[in-house]
């Protein structure tokens, strides 16, 4: 098929070279996969290189505390990827003795892999003839055949287009190919179709309308929530942190305790409030720190953070799974979302 043979010609001249290509080592290559599924490639390779320095192994992962997986995670973001590689390498430990399943049905059973990270998986380290399909391939297919609907309506239909295009004789060489050119070539903004070989093929290319494609679903309006940050100090010039229950949003992490501003709510009393809710404890709201913007892929929050004063009462962990009281040197021993990282950054320079 002539759509194969151009594809893998330019990938052996073109093709991205990348640490987890130099191997065929399935835990390496899962690793990878799940740092790449919200990630860019240029900002995986360092977490990538100090994951496989700390945990080289499957047991080695599925042995470690959650807590130094979410501290190794810090800043790559979307933290159920690594809630969820933890779990799978336990499963791995517990249900296959270490050994990286090779059927689909298998892979697709662990936590946290998809289709298409079964796919880049398998056909990887075992150069099984198993298709993908993510964001960058979407794109592709999407332009190659002129698709004129958005991909998420028409994921069927790519998929048994991704399925029909893998070359059966390399199926790894076809799909790193078909990433790399997604990645390199058929780029979001300004694909440079002169270097493209599906240049002849491609109904967008003919029609000239390659920027316009894929199509876009419109998105829904982004909630946005004001929260009430609340900095507590003790008299032994020590802050109080909770760890977020498993499971919810940045689920495991630590973060410095609030709360959701309700209409007609100020912020001082919404903290006030939510420390009651929250850990039982009176405070006394003080000065002002910083306030924080964050968008995530459904949320925005705005977060307004106050110093404040422990008043009365013992801290309980009624609404999250644990508390600390910790001086800012300690701060950095425990794994924070990254809005919450700007709030340390600006203890500092009061500090
Ligand atoms: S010709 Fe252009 S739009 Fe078509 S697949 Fe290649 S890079 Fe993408």
């Amino acid at each position: 098929m002539a759509l194969r043979e151009s594809l893998l010609a330019w990938y052996s001249h073109y093709g991205r070279d990348l640490p987890w290509r130099h191997h065929s080592n399935p835990y390496a290559i899962w690793v990878a996969e799940v740092m790449l599924q919200q990630t860019q490639v240029k900002t995986v390779i360092p977490y990538y290189q100090r994951w496989l320095a700390q945990f080289p192994n499957v047991e080695k992962l599925a042995t470690a505390e959650l807590q130094q997986v979410f501290k190794l995670w810090q800043g790559l973001g979307y933290y159920a990827r690594a809630h969820n590689l933890h779990k799978a390498a336990q499963q791995i430990v517990q249900q296959y003795e270490g050994m990286f399943p090779i059927r689909l049905e298998d892979v697709l059973a662990l936590s946290g892999i998809g289709r298409t990270t079964a796919g880049g998986i398998l056909s990887a380290a075992f150069n099984q003839p198993v298709a993908i399909l993510d964001g960058n391939v979407k794109r592709v297919l999407a332009r190659l055949i002129a698709l004129s609907i958005p991909p998420v309506k028409a994921t069927k239909h790519l998929w048994r287009l991704s399925e029909a295009l893998l070359d059966p004789e390399q199926p790894r060489n076809f799909n790193q190919a078909l990433m790399d050119l997604g990645a390199t070539v058929c780029t979001p903004q300004n694909p440079t179709c002169n270097r493209c070989p599906w240049k002849l093929h491609c109904q967008a290319y003919h029609l000239n309308i390659q920027s316009q494609l894929p199509m876009r679903k419109t998105p829904a309006p982004i909630p946005h929530k004001l929260i009430g940050v609340a900095i507590i100090w003790n008299d032994q010039r020590q802050i109080l942190i909770d760890r977020r229950p498993l499971g919810g949003l940045l689920g495991g992490l630590w973060e410095f305790p609030g709360g959701k501003i309700e209409p007609g709510e100020t912020v001082e009393d919404c903290i006030k409030r939510e420390i009651q809710e929250e850990l039982g404890i009176e405070i006394e709201v003080g000065g002002h720190l910083i306030t924080i913007d964050h968008v995530y892929t459904h949320l925005r929050v705005t977060l307004i953070v106050h110093h404040c004063r422990h008043v009365a009462g013992v801290p309980q962990p009624i609404q999250c799974d644990e508390i600390r009281w910790v001086t800012l040197d300690e701060v950095d021993l425990f794994p924070f979302p990254k809005a919450n990282e700007k709030i340390i950054d600006a203890l500092r320079q009061q500090a």
